[in-house]
């Protein structure tokens, strides 16, 4: 209980979710944007910081550009200042019923080096407190892709209510999804659970759903001693609409990939 105690509790805010992933690619940000819209058409008031500089997505998947007032001198002197005054913070982008906030506003949109993990952990921080989130059911946040820094720290420093740990069904997963658990584990962020991303594919031709990958015994098991909080196929339609902004949950509402989003929010 004790470290509970010592972490940064953010005010006004009901849940706070990190989405995390053993490695990136797997679909970490497309499950944290359509998460966040599902729990939002719900009825729940939802904010999303996107906290991945390694592929900073989560703009494009809602069609916003990076914003021309976010510039890395005007959030730097924020830098550790939780008793922001409300009009002093900075106004989330809205999309979809949810504000937006993206770490990818304040690093160059074509930066070839990713910032460095101290820098990187503590602009998250600062988006945290300095963004005007006002009153939120649920914050969810997209960690970078791994199990190292800024995310090991931030998890350990920060009250939150639970991980997501997002992966696919390949054999290979499975060591990855066994690290990103170990991580929220040791700083004691409870699971709520796995979304296996990718499982299955949706054929553009006839709407039905096939396996693409086997799932060895071993996967099984592991998924069956974890929450699993739903099989989530692929869709080529989530690429282009994703592309173009539109998160599938919106754009495709009655679409398999659809419905898996909708059963993962209604689970959190
Ligand atoms: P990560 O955040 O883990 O790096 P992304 O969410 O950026 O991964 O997804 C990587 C790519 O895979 C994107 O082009 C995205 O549109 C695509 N993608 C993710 N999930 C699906 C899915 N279920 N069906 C089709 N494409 C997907």
């Amino acid at each position: 209980m004790s470290h509970q105690l010592r972490r940064e509790q953010l005010e006004h805010i009901g849940a706070v979710i990190v989405v995390g992933s053993g490695k990136g690619g797997v679909g970490k940000s497309t499950v944290s944007v359509n998460l966040a819209v599902s729990l939002a058409r719900q009825g729940a008031r939802v904010g999303l910081l996107d906290g991945d500089a390694y592929g900073p997505s989560i703009p494009m998947m809602v069609g916003v550009r990076k914003r021309a007032d976010a510039k890395a001198e005007v959030i730097l002197p924020l830098a550790e200042r939780k008793d922001l005054a409300v009009e002093k913070k900075i106004p989330p982008l809205q999309r979809y019923g949810i504000k937006i906030m993206s770490v990818g506003f304040f690093i160059g949109e074509e930066q070839a080096v990713a910032p460095i993990a101290d820098a990187l952990g503590m602009l998250i921080r600062q988006l945290l407190y300095s963004v005007n989130w006002g009153e939120l059911d649920y914050l969810i946040i997209d960690l970078p892709p791994g199990t190292s820094e800024p995310q090991a720290t931030l998890c350990r420093e920060i009250a939150l209510t639970g991980a997501i740990v997002v992966t696919t069904p390949q054999e290979i997963a499975r060591v990855d999804t066994a690290k990103a658990v170990t991580m929220f584990q040791r700083a004691h962020v409870p699971v709520l659970g796995v979304v296996q991303n990718m499982d299955g594919f949706v054929c553009p031709h006839c709407g039905q759903t096939a396996a693409i990958f086997p799932e060895s015994h071993e996967r099984r098991q592991q998924l069956d001693e974890l929450p699993l909080l739903g099989r989530i196929p692929l869709d080529p339609a989530a690429v282009t609409n994703g592309d173009k902004g539109y998160p599938i949950v919106v754009s495709l509402v009655d679409s398999p990939v659809a419905v898996a989003f909708e059963h993962v929010a209604a689970q959190v």
